[in-house]
């Protein structure tokens, strides 16, 4: 397949460098607070790479996406609401896990934590390279590197050499490009700040460093094939990572760098510092399910902005019932025999699909594809075009496509799930067939009307009466 490498600013033909295995890491969640559908747009695009190379290449996939569980803003985070930091983290970590759930992201292989003993071991034993090879020094109790002493240094954000000021540092996790300085590898604390020691230095670790000790371990040695964020941190992190690792090491750090767009809103990116994000919860509260949000996250190619809107997830819910109209409505085809029509259809829907996601990851066009497909299937069920003997390639057809978008089958797993307690569904059932048994059918109409209106419908049969999701 190809995809776009910001390494190089080109396409290229995509294969893992050894064996069948692709080694990726993805930078995950800073943990200081609950993840917006900002991050989960790169979350969600990394799930459908990590999807496209499984179910449609063919390829192992390792993959590992971390916890940012100290750092700047998580310490600070711990101060301001009196917790230790690992409680305080641990919170964000639990959210984050319900919502990758809710958005039907696949479970990688591994999702280490910062602070793992294993992992700050690690970046112990990168600091110490570092030093033992020039790249890095002390000063006033942390542990800097010396972008000076790298000549590619820059060259992932292609970073112009003259704007870099030799000698200036900069301690803080994130800074501008223009700022390009000595990164720090490791903070001294002050007092009551989590530390650990490592190389004879108590301190804490720099964001960065974090990153190239994760990967390095548990997917080294280098190259890696895969890594991947959000176009934020192409710089200064990515590149500190680059730095950091490939100074140590002496080899490449990672053979691809897969970097998506920002979700907007009102042309700003989505964040929390301008206090414009979503979270999962408060989508589901307003009454739209996780599966249209997945299904907006994917419906514009991941290298270009997406705007996010009310209107725009009304428009993403609307195109998923399309989708399982049509399905339900192949569940109803009961005429035998074949069309091969029909099936010359579905051949084409599956080409175009295959070829939009082997071309950079283009689900726009991919939706587009399978689209096109709902369409003729729905005039050839019309036309009685659709026998009972083409339902398994249709399905298998809807079934492949699922297996790199994980809308179909997150919403099939929404409609199993009730949108309130199955309890109080029951008892407003029973509370409704008192109130029939007294013939009070204004009351009993009342309980159908607000179960209704939160998404919960009632049919009534000789056996009983049943609810299904609205
Ligand atoms: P953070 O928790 O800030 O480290 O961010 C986690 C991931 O979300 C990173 O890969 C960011 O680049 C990404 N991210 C943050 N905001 C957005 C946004 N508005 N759109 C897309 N990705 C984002
Ligand atoms: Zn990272």
């Amino acid at each position: 397949m190809r995809l776009y490498n910001t390494l190089t600013r080109t396409e290229e033909t995509f294969a893992p460098g050894v064996d069948n295995t692709v080694r990726m890491y993805t930078c995950g969640l800073t943990v200081y607070a609950r993840g917006h559908i900002g991050n989960f747009r790169t979350f969600v695009c990394t799930d459908v790479l990590r999807r496209t190379l499984r179910h449609l290449e063919g390829y192992t996939v390792r993959h590992v996406m971390n916890f940012t569980d100290v750092d700047d803003r998580t310490i600070i985070g711990a101060q301001k609401a009196g917790m230790d930091l690992r409680s305080y983290t641990d919170q964000y970590i639990a959210a984050f896990r319900e919502d990758a759930r809710a958005l039907g992201l696949e479970p990688v292989e591994e999702n280490p934590r910062a602070t793992d003993p294993d992992n700050i071991a690690a970046m112990g034993e990168l600091i110490d390279q570092l030093e033992k090879k020039g790249h890095a020094y002390r000063s006033d109790g942390s542990i800097y590197f010396k972008i000076s002493t790298m000549a590619d240094y820059g060259k992932l954000a292609h970073l112009d050499h003259e704007g870099i000021k030799p000698g200036a540092r900069v301690d803080s996790d994130d800074y501008v490009k223009d700022d390009a300085r000595d990164f720090v590898l490791w903070k001294a604390t002050s007092p009551g700040e989590p530390t650990w020691e490592v190389v004879g230095a108590p301190g804490r670790p720099g964001w960065h460093l974090e990153c190239s000790a994760m990967a390095l371990r548990l997917l080294g040695p280098s190259p890696i094939d895969i890594h991947t964020g959000g176009v934020d941190l192409i710089f200064p992190h990515h590149e500190n990572e680059i730095a950091q690792s490939e100074c140590a090491t002496g080899h490449q750090f990672s053979r691809f760098w897969f970097h998506v767009e920002h979700l907007i809103v009102d042309e700003q990116k989505m964040s929390k510092s301008l206090g414009n994000t979503h979270i999962i919860p408060e989508i589901v509260k307003a009454g739209f399910r996780p599966s249209a949000v997945r299904f907006l996250l994917l419906s514009a190619h991941y290298r270009k902005q997406l705007n996010f809107t009310w209107e725009s997830l009304t428009q993403a819910e609307e195109a998923m019932r399309r989708l399982i109209d049509c399905i339900t409505r192949l569940d109803g085809v009961a005429a035998a025999g074949s069309h091969p029509d029909t099936i010359a259809r579905v051949e084409e829907a599956r080409t175009a699909f295959a070829a939009a996601m082997r071309d950079d990851l283009n689900t726009a066009a991919a939706l587009g594809a399978m689209f096109e497909l709902v369409r003729a299937l729905n005039s050839a069920i019309d036309a009685g075009q659709v026998g009972t003997d083409d339902l398994p390639a249709i399905r298998e057809a809807f079934h492949n496509f699922d297996l790199v978008l994980g809308i179909l089958s997150l919403r099939r797993a929404e409609d199993e799930q009730p949108p309130i307690p199955i309890e109080e569904i029951e008892r407003c059932i029973d509370e409704r067939q008192a109130a029939r048994r007294r013939r009070d059918f204004a009351a009993a109409d009342r309980v159908r009307q607000d179960l209704a209106a939160r998404g919960v419908l009632l049919e009534d049969s000789p056996t009983g009466t049943r609810w299904k999701r609205k």
